[in-house]
């Protein structure tokens, strides 16, 4: 591979919309902690351009990948190998382009969620009955490590349910532990969670909030959503939650996790999250 240092630290982020992602601003805000050179950008993709794209920036030097909504599943099917988070979920957020020619594929959004939950926000779930709404992507990299973490109940709801079902069937060969499992239509949810995550993208697409109010009372609520997009953890604040959060949190975190996996060094989250309330805030951003 030809280049200086230059090239040999060439990150990207790739997706479609992309101009709302916040990962150049962490990645660089990470790299100044450490005195790091890269170059971090944002890559707006075709819909069926996942695969080309990816091959070409590897060929001209670049070394990671950050990988979003909708080509979450083009990069698992993309990579060579990966992790056992991305290859339970089917799902790839970070590829490391290896010095053979390699690619290697993992999914750091569990981590994320997992980090921000226990370290930032306090919450153990080790016994917790949690109900995970939605059974897309980011619901589907989550379920192994919230299953590890030590609930008692995980039910994930979604308003198809077969797509909930098959996310629990596919899951339960993995999970050794039975009746922790289960899949929910939307209309079938439960009185009472400890903790609810909301990974749908009901306020991105114009939806309203799939659940009664007064499941949420009492409940730690984890919008995956953040700034504008966190309908949902603006409405558990105004309907009793006993916390409601916003998911910038996982977003930092599952950055700071890629960040590890390319550079080995592990970044302060705190200091980014502040710069990145701060950037969010100011008026330009609305
Ligand atoms: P997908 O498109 O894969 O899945 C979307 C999910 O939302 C599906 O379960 C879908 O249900 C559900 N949904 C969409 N519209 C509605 C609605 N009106 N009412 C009820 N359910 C609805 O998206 P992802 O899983 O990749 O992402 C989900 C959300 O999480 C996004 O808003 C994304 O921005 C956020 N996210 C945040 C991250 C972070 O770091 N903070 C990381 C990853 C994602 P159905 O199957 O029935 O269509």
């Amino acid at each position: 591979m030809t280049g200086g240092m230059y090239l040999e630290n060439r990150y990207a982020v790739v997706g479609n919309p992309i101009a709302q992602s916040r990962s150049p601003e962490i990645h660089l805000a990470f790299a100044a902690q450490f005195g790091d050179v890269i170059e971090y950008t944002k890559h707006l993709v075709t819909l069926d351009g996942f695969g080309a794209h990816a091959q070409a920036f590897a060929a001209a030097g670049g070394c990671g990948l950050n990988v979003t909504v909708p080509f979450k599943t083009h990069a698992f099917k993309f990579v060579d190998e990966c992790d056992d988070a991305a290859a339970a979920a089917g799902s790839v957020n970070t590829i490391l382009f290896q010095p053979d020619g390699g690619s290697r594929g993992c999914n750091t959004d569990g981590v994320g969620l997992l980090n921000d939950i226990k370290y930032r926000h306090g919450v153990y779930l080790t016994g917790a009955s949690v109900l995970l709404l939605g059974a897309g992507g980011a619901a589907a990299g989550v379920v192994l490590p919230l299953l590890n973490s030590g609930v008692a109940q995980l039910m994930i709801a979604n308003r198809s349910k077969d797509k909930a079902l098959a996310l629990v069937a596919k899951f339960e060969t993995i999970f050794a532990q039975k009746g922790v499992l289960s899949a929910l239509g939307l209309d079938e949810i439960p009185s009472k969670a400890d903790v609810i995550i909301n990974a749908t993208s009901f306020s991105l697409t114009g939806g309203s909030v799939p659940l009664k109010p007064s499941v949420v009372q009492g409940a730690f609520c984890y919008d995956m959503n953040y700034g504008k997009s966190a309908e949902f953890c603006r409405w558990a604040s105004a309907n009793a939650a006993k916390c409601s959060v916003d998911g910038l949190g996982m977003l930092v975190e599952q950055a700071a996790e890629a960040y590890w996996l390319w550079h080995a060094k592990r970044p302060n989250t705190e200091a980014v999250m502040t710069q990145l309330k701060r950037l969010m805030a100011a008026p330009e951003h609305g």
